[in-house]
C-alpha cells in the first residue's frame, strides 16, 4: 500500500504528526489498470527479438502492437545497470496493453552492467555513448541504436533512479523529468506529483527540466536524430522505499503512454 510507505518515509521527516492525517490517494488505479487491462478495441500482440544476438550484450526486446493504430513509444530500463525500479517496471510493462501504436520495451539496456548490479557494463556508462557530433561509442550503444532506428519511435522514455533530489542534494538527479523542447515534461511532473508525491515531502515534488539536445545522452540522441518527444525519468533512492520507487516510476511510464496517445480513458 503506497500510503504506507509514503508515512514510514515522511515519519523521517515529521514523526508523528502525519500518522492518519494523509487522506489523499496516492496513485492513480485508474490509470494503471487502462495500461494492464486490454481495452475495448481488444488485446494487443506482442512479438520479441534478441538485440545484439550472440555478444555478450544480448538483450531482449519486446514490441507490444496495439489492435488501433497510433505512434510508437519505445521504454527503456538497466541503461544503468543498478536503477533497479526502472527495470522492473520496464520488465512489467512488456506484460501491457496498450490501446493503440506499439510499445517497444528493453528492460535490461546494459544486460552485462544489469546483472552484475552496478551502474557501468563492460563498455562504461552507456548513457555518455551518444554524441551529437561523432560515432556512436561502443558495440552496446550501436546495438540499441540499431534497434530504435528500426522501430521509429515518436516517443522515447528512459527509466532511471538517483541517489539524491535535484536542485536539493548537489550533483544529483532524482525527482526530475528531463525533456526534449515539444516534449510535455511540466505535464509530466504535474501528474506525478497529483498522483504520487505527498503533501509531506515537499522536496520531492518532481521538476521538469527542458534538456540541452547537444548532449551524449540516449533520449537526446533520439530527439535530435529521430524527432522523438523525449523523456529521460529519475526517481531517487532518498526516504523512499523500493516500492515507493517503482510505483513511481510506474506511474510515469503510464502517465507517458496516457499523454501520447497510447493509452485510453486519459484525463487529459
Ligand atoms: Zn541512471
Amino acid at each position: 500500500m503506497r500510503r504506507r510507505t509514503f508515512l514510514a518515509a515522511g515519519g523521517v521527516l515529521l514523526g508523528a504528526a502525519t500518522a492518519g492525517v494523509v487522506s489523499r490517494p496516492s496513485s492513480n488505479e485508474e490509470l494503471l489498470t487502462a495500461a494492464r487491462e486490454p481495452g475495448d478495441a481488444g488485446t494487443a500482440s506482442t512479438t520479441t527479438e534478441q538485440l545484439l544476438s550472440g555478444t555478450d550484450h544480448e538483450t531482449m526486446l519486446y514490441a507490444i502492437e496495439a489492435p488501433q493504430d497510433g505512434p510508437t513509444a519505445m521504454v527503456f530500463g538497466g541503461v544503468h545497470g543498478d536503477e533497479r525500479s526502472g527495470i522492473e517496471v520496464a520488465h512489467e510493462a512488456t506484460d501491457w496493453h496498450p490501446d493503440a501504436g506499439t510499445l517497444v520495451v528493453v528492460p535490461e539496456t546494459d544486460r552485462v552492467a544489469v546483472e552484475a548490479n552496478e551502474r557501468e557494463g563492460i563498455d562504461g556508462d552507456l548513457n555518455r555513448h551518444f554524441p551529437a557530433d561523432g560515432e556512436l561509442r561502443s558495440e552496446l550503444a550501436r546495438g540499441i541504436w540499431d534497434a530504435v532506428e528500426r522501430h521509429e519511435p515518436d516517443v522515447v522514455l528512459d527509466l532511471h533512479r538517483s541517489l539524491g533530489v535535484y536542485g536539493l542534494h548537489r550533483e544529483y538527479v532524482g525527482q526530475a523529468v528531463f525533456h526534449s523542447p515539444e516534449a510535455r515534461g511540466a505535464e509530466l511532473a504535474d501528474r506525478l506529483d497529483s498522483d504520487a508525491v505527498p503533501w509531506y515531502l515537499p522536496f520531492h515534488r518532481f521538476r521538469a527540466q527542458e534538456t540541452n539536445e547537444s548532449g551524449s545522452l540516449l533520449f537526446q540522441h533520439a530527439a535530435r536524430e529521430l524527432g522523438a518527444s523525449a523523456y529521460l525519468f529519475e526517481t531517487t533512492a532518498f526516504l523512499l522505499d523500493h516500492e515507493t520507487k517503482v510505483e513511481t516510476t510506474r506511474l510515469a511510464t503510464a502517465h507517458v503512454l496516457a499523454m501520447h496517445g497510447l493509452l485510453d480513458g486519459d484525463r487529459a
